[in-house]
């Protein structure tokens, strides 16, 4: 079965006997049982609801794995995640990242002595010389968060496979419409379901999907007894946003490479980075893991003072932290998102002042084009 219908119909057996189409919202938080020690598969609703697990297994479907976790948002989904580690280990992470996943790793990780190495992801003998004995995750964004740079999944998972660590990839972005990260060697698969796959700017959520069993059986204990699942009402807000992602994600695609190609030849603006551009650096790599480049797309103005004239005068778009929903936002991550990273790394990294970054939504890309436009000539 061929992606765009697996959207539609991964969610599985239905469930009630009414011929449903749509997945009935179960808000019962416990369930009755039959008789002693036998249940009908379902005990208590932080353990799993029928509505929840038609999400987790069209996750699963979707990314081509064991198992899924649905979480209340995909900060939850990190976290629990990492509670699988102990004191001691060691981690890698892609040095440009999304700014809470920055924050947690810095504030909760070292405190609990879980050392993190930020390294340059698109470079692979930068991972190989930062793998150490104890390193027990290599964290990976890509297209990564603000600055677009696209780690290779297939290449960096026998390096994680030959050092003993789990390759966790951060596939928000993509999406398992564009990118399956699973398929190119990865051991779990993380998303922000509040992005493109709920898409709609509203409800949160995260999800993890596993490649195998044993660690998803982990992840599971930890799963019941920390108690981050996502409720059945916005189980339900993003199983129905799934049914729409192929026809987003190929529209935002559209509208992103249209306006990316404006941004170039705009002469307010100095740099553009948008992984469907010739010019990216690892645009080969893009094109080989990713069936579609997206639509996050950051830039940098020639001068900083436009920077709030454009957030305060964009009519259609949206001055708004977040992305991936059908309504276009604008963001400035030095002071939004990435508020948390510390200054020298923000530096290097060219999350600067003259920094903006667009999440495109699916208007039509000449009326997103007209508004960038009229808000830095205005
Ligand atoms: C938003 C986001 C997260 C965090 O997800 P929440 O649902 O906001 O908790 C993690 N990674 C990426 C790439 C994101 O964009």
């Amino acid at each position: 079965m061929k992606i765009s219908t697996k959207l539609i119909h991964s969610a599985g057996e239905k469930f009630d006997r009414t011929g449903a189409i749509s997945t009935p919202i179960y808000l019962s938080a416990t369930y009755a049982h039959e008789k002693l020690g036998e249940s009908r598969g379902f005990d208590y609703s932080r353990l799993e609801n029928p509505t929840r697990m038609a999400l987790e297994n069209t996750m699963a479907a979707l990314e081509g794995g064991v198992k899924s976790y649905a979480f209340s948002s995909g900060m939850a989904a990190t976290a629990c995640l990492f509670e699988t580690l102990k004191s001691g280990d060691h981690i890698i992470s892609s040095h440009d990242i999304y700014g809470g996943t920055r924050r947690f790793f810095d504030s909760i990780l070292t405190k609990r002595n879980i050392a993190v190495s930020y390294v340059d992801t698109s470079d692979l003998e930068a991972i190989k010389s930062a793998v150490r004995h104890n390193t027990k995750i290599i964290f990976i964004e890509t297209p990564s968060n603000p600055m677009m740079i696209v780690s290779d999944v297939a290449k960096i998972a026998p390096i994680a496979k030959k050092s003993g660590a789990k390759l966790v990839v951060d596939n928000t972005f993509l999406t398992p419409y564009f990118m399956r990260p699973l398929e190119l060697g990865a051991d779990v698969v993380m998303h922000s379901a509040t992005k493109y796959l709920g898409g709609h700017n509203d409800c949160m959520g995260g999800v993890l999907t596993f490649k195998c069993a044993g660690f998803a059986d982990e992840i599971g204990e930890i799963y019941k007894s920390a108690g981050g699942c996502l409720s059945a009402f916005d189980s339900w807000l993003i199983l129905r946003g799934i049914k729409t992602l192929g026809i987003r994600m190929d529209k935002i695609s559209l509208n992103a490479m249209k306006i990316a190609g404006w941004l170039k030849s705009c002469k307010f603006i100095t740099k553009v980075n948008y992984v469907g551009l010739g010019e990216h650096p690892q645009y080969e790599v893009s094109k080989a893991q990713a069936s579609g480049f997206g639509g996050m797309i950051s830039f940098e103005v020639a001068d900083e003072k436009m920077v709030p004239k454009i957030l305060e005068n964009v009519k259609i778009i949206y001055f708004a932290e977040s992305l991936g929903g059908v309504e276009s936002l604008i963001t400035y991550p030095l002071v939004q998102t990435h508020a948390a990273v510390p200054e020298e790394d923000l530096n290097h990294l060219g999350i600067n002042k003259k920094l903006m970054r667009l999440s495109v939504g699916i208007e039509d890309a000449d009326d997103l084009i007209a508004d960038l436009a009229q808000a830095m000539e205005g």
